[in-house]
């Protein structure tokens, strides 16, 4: 064996898979927490869906979640382009939480929403920033008297990004409120639309013919900047069931 430090490999295997309200990687905020109303599940697979395994966690209020960006190339540069720098400024990728890097390993600290133990073990989370089908490798409780530092230097990130104003055209509305899942739903894409999920050097259009996408839940949620304003409002035009 070859005793170079940097010839070891490690296997992860995933604990458990998550199943989201992001079917798809587009318009998922970019940190956990920023759309409280994202609600998710991790659901643990054998043999680490024992009970025993989670024995005390429901006494925890947060969790955080190691996981692989499975959706993510595996090719990495030590250079990125964080779409906070406008996507044009270049940071080394281990002063980012670019997707794009060595072993593809994420962070999100979730909330805790439920433990459900019947059959195997399903966690139920808030506020999490990962696509459906996103493996996790490890979970562990989150210790605030430890790890919360609001005073801390954020880099070129140092406060929560702005948000947009989101409007429903009376259409969108109506087809909305007709849902069970109304009021979360709406939540959601007003949280999720206030982040702003067009690229970077869209961001200041005024005005724009063409209709933008996100998935989220079952929903094609289509959207435009709204029309004659300072590029602060986004308007939510149709709420439509998803076809592939
Ligand atoms: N909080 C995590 C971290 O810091 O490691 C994730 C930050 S990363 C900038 C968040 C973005 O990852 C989301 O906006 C989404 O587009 C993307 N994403 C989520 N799940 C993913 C997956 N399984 N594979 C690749 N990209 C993913």
């Amino acid at each position: 064996m070859d005793d170079a430090p940097n010839s070891e490999h490690f296997t992860l295997t995933p604990i458990g898979y998550v199943v989201s309200d992001y079917p798809d990687k587009f318009g998922i905020p970019r940190q956990p927490g920023l759309a409280p109303a994202a609600n998710a599940r991790l659901v643990l697979t054998a043999p680490y869906n024992d009970p025993l395994a989670v024995r005390g966690l429901e006494a925890f209020s947060h969790l955080w979640l190691s996981f692989i960006f499975h959706q993510s190339p595996e090719r990495w540069s030590p250079l990125v382009r964080p779409p906070r720098l406008g996507g044009n400024r270049k940071i080394g990728v281990f002063a980012s939480r670019s997707t794009h890097r060595p072993n593809r390993l994420g962070l999100s600290l979730v909330k805790i929403a439920g433990i459900d133990t019947q059959h195997g073990v399903t966690l139920q989370l808030q506020g999490c920033d990962l696509v459906s089908g996103t493996p996790v490798v490890d979970i562990k409780p989150y210790l605030p008297w430890a790890e919360s530092h609001p005073h801390a230097q954020a880099g070129f990130a140092p406060h929560a990004p702005t948000l947009m104003d989101v409007v429903f055209h009376p259409q969108a509305l109506e087809t909305l409120t007709k849902r069970q899942d109304s009021a979360t739903l709406y939540a959601l894409i007003e949280q999720v639309l206030g982040q702003d999920p067009r690229p970077a050097y869209k961001q200041k259009e005024t005005h724009s013919e063409r209709l933008y996408g996100v998935r989220l839940r079952d929903v094609d949620v289509k959207f435009r900047p709204y029309p004659n304003n300072e590029a602060t409002t986004l308007e939510v035009m149709a709420v439509e069931p998803y076809a592939e």
